[in-house]
């Protein structure tokens, strides 16, 4: 984990390995500070705020949360007397999507031979997708803790005289996705909303919406934007996601045309420059939400992760692509 200085007064906290729950955060040292997500478990959250201490010297009071998803706010309960800050949707929606005992479901199922052996042979994704988040997450002793200040379109939070936006764009990676945006910098936090040289999902909403959210990033013209997974990067990452998003939007319909199951499409989408990013086979899931929209299913229905996980494991498997999450 890196601590990186991206302007005069933001920060960016940076897991190099880029893969799922190996998420960014950030960091405004105005004020009384301000942290943006809070990592994907104790030890790493615990990590960042000894990281913090080489710039700043107490406890920062205000956290701004992008999105529901684990990965950003297993931390929250180590910022007792901060205020959280997060959109509307969050506290309902974080009863599932950051449920730590559904990631310790997973971990834990690593180290019992017998789930193990069952797994292997039932569902070999989620036990790939277990062995990788154990390699260096462990979720034990995280409190679902729901931000304490929700807003619905906008919140913006004064530092020192300084403004910070935070503006909701979702649904597009999640129901509660938000960029937190410090015009005097021109440094964006995008949360899932971007994920650079990582191959981005959306899990809600529409291929449109999420273009319309990344649009509105562009709008704002930040020259560096801090990313929710991978290295810091600048409007350029955000035109190759949209750019990404469309070549399988399209790839996808001309299979969905052709009579094709949705495996099988993603199976036979050719990913060009886009099969150098980490984890590729999250395509599968892109394909799927593709899908919902061309047979007008629901795009915010529920998904069966451990169908998923299967999904993607065997595609890499069947196309030679590394198996990573
Ligand atoms: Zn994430």
């Amino acid at each position: 984990m890196e601590l990186k200085q991206v302007s005069d007064h933001c920060y960016a906290v940076l897991n190099e390995a880029n893969r799922v729950c190996d998420a960014n955060s950030g960091f405004v040292d105005l004020g009384e500070g301000l942290v943006i997500d809070t990592q994907s478990d104790l030890a790493h959250a615990r990590q960042m705020i000894e990281l913090f201490g080489g710039v700043w010297e107490t406890m920062p009071r205000h956290v701004a949360l992008t999105h529901e998803d684990i990965d950003h706010v297993a931390g929250n309960q180590l910022f007792v007397d901060a205020e959280i800050i997060g959109h509307r949707t969050m506290p309902e929606r974080m009863k599932e999507a950051a449920d730590p005992a559904e990631s310790q479901k997973l971990t834990h199922a690593v180290h019992h031979l017998v789930t193990r052996v069952v797994l292997r042979t039932t569902h070999p994704g989620v036990l790939a997708v277990a062995e990788q988040l154990d390699e260096t997450y462990d979720f034990d002793g995280i409190e679902l803790t729901p931000p304490t200040t929700l807003f619905d379109d906008r919140h913006v939070l004064e530092l020192a005289g300084v403004e910070v936006h935070l503006i909701h764009v979702g649904p597009a990676h999640q129901v509660g996705d938000v960029i937190v945006h410090v015009p005097s910098e021109r440094v964006l936090f995008a949360g899932d909303l971007l994920f650079s040289q990582s191959t981005p999902m959306g899990w809600v909403g529409s291929y449109q919406a999420f273009s319309d959210a990344l649009d509105r990033v562009i709008a704002l013209e930040p020259a560096t934007i801090v990313p929710g997974h991978g290295p810091v990067c600048d409007i350029d990452a955000v035109k190759d996601e949209q750019a990404y998003f469309q070549h399988v939007y399209d790839q996808a319909r001309a299979c969905f045309d052709q009579g094709l199951d949705s495996r099988e499409a993603a199976r036979r989408i050719d990913l060009g420059p886009y099969a150098a990013w980490k984890a590729p086979s999250r395509l599968l899931i892109n394909v799927e939400r593709a899908y919902r929209e061309f047979r007008d299913e629901p795009t915010d229905d529920p998904w069966e992760l451990p169908k998923i996980f299967d999904g993607m494991y065997h595609l890499a498997k069947d196309r030679g692509l590394p198996i990573e999450f």
